[in-house]
């Protein structure tokens, strides 16, 4: 039950029994909080819902369930996202009444976290099916820095190259980072990388600070310890608990180009790290392009693999990934 003003005062409590927020006015029933309010219907307009908050009939929850409005997240579905849009509009309801603020509902926040739920608890799926989604590269918040980092390893000569850059919130380069050495297999390769990132971003106070790296491993190492080289991922560790605004996210590797690009040109060349104020000449198109802000591409995954993503924080997998199925049949 949920204690709107209109279930109050008829209960006999000394209360208002109308809408409090702005100049609404209007009888705060349930329906007025969850609908018709002006303080949410903007939101289920902005999702294209004109015609859901018509829906005023007793029954109206039971109707609400039978709806099946297209979300903007294959992963998730209309069942899956209501109980989140409900609840975050009643969250958003009381703060903006106590603080006394006008915060927006912001529906991918709701899309988010009902993604994340359903990814996280739902643990396996048997589908063999593929998910098409829709991945795009995600702006960092204002003042953060980012950190692309990518290593790779040659058996043949058990050899390593790692890269990095840091670019600011506006995608500017800030610093590039690349090294060369000897490691005993490609994972030891990519948490040295991680290693690296951290150094430097302690070394030129780059916080609050987001690192992104396409490889899972370093991420699961890094969330459940690695046997084998629990000294740098200890090493890691420690300088991350330095910091309380950091995140390790996986990203996929077409959002990782100009840090493969560097450690690939560093193979052969120093065991010390080198370090670049300025973009180095075979990444400076790709640098100054910003390709992968415009850049949107397609890829499959299973449920298994958004469950793994999801849970490494893979933004892409987390927003808005509705790709439209006409346009899939054609590739
Ligand atoms: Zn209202």
């Amino acid at each position: 039950m949920i204690p709107c003003r209109k279930y109050l005062a008829r209960i006999g409590l000394n209360i208002y029994p109308n809408c409090p927020i702005g100049k609404c006015k209007k009888e705060e029933s349930i329906t007025h909080i969850f609908f018709n309010c002006k303080a949410t219907k903007p939101f289920w307009d902005s999702l294209g819902w004109q015609n859901f908050y018509k829906a005023q009939d007793k029954h109206w929850l039971i109707q609400l369930k039978a709806f099946d409005y297209p979300i903007k997240n294959n992963f998730i579905n209309w069942i899956s996202f209501f109980p989140f849009a409900i609840w975050y509009i009643w969250l958003n309801r009381n703060n903006n009444n106590q603080k006394n603020t006008e915060n927006p509902i912001n529906g991918d926040h709701i899309i988010e976290r009902a993604t994340k739920f359903k990814l996280l608890t739902e643990k396996s799926i048997n589908t063999p099916q593929k998910i098409p989604i829709k991945i795009r590269w995600h702006k960092p918040p204002k003042r953060w820095f980012k950190l692309n980092i990518d290593a790779s390893f040659n058996s043949n000569n058990q050899k390593y190259g790692l890269g990095g850059v840091f670019r600011n919130a506006n995608g500017n380069w800030v610093v590039g980072f690349a090294k060369s050495s000897h490691a005993s297999g490609s994972i030891q390769a990519e948490i040295e990388a991680l290693l690296e990132g951290l150094k430097t971003a302690q070394a030129w106070g780059m916080f609050p600070l987001e690192i992104w790296t396409n490889s899972t491993e370093v991420i699961q190492s890094i969330q459940q310890g690695n046997r084998l080289y629990d000294d740098i991922v200890n090493e890691c560790k420690l300088l991350m608990h330095q910091h309380k605004e950091i995140t390790l996210q996986h990203a996929f590797r077409q959002w990782n180009n100009i840090a493969h690009q560097m450690e690939k040109k560093v193979a052969d060349i120093t065991k010390e790290k080198k370090l670049f104020v300025e973009p180095p000449s075979y990444v400076k198109s790709l640098v100054e392009s910003k390709l992968e802000e415009h850049y949107v591409f397609v890829k499959f995954l299973s449920y298994d693999d958004g469950n793994t993503l999801a849970s490494l924080g893979n933004q892409s997998v987390l927003s808005d990934t509705k790709y439209e199925s006409h346009v899939l049949n054609d590739t």
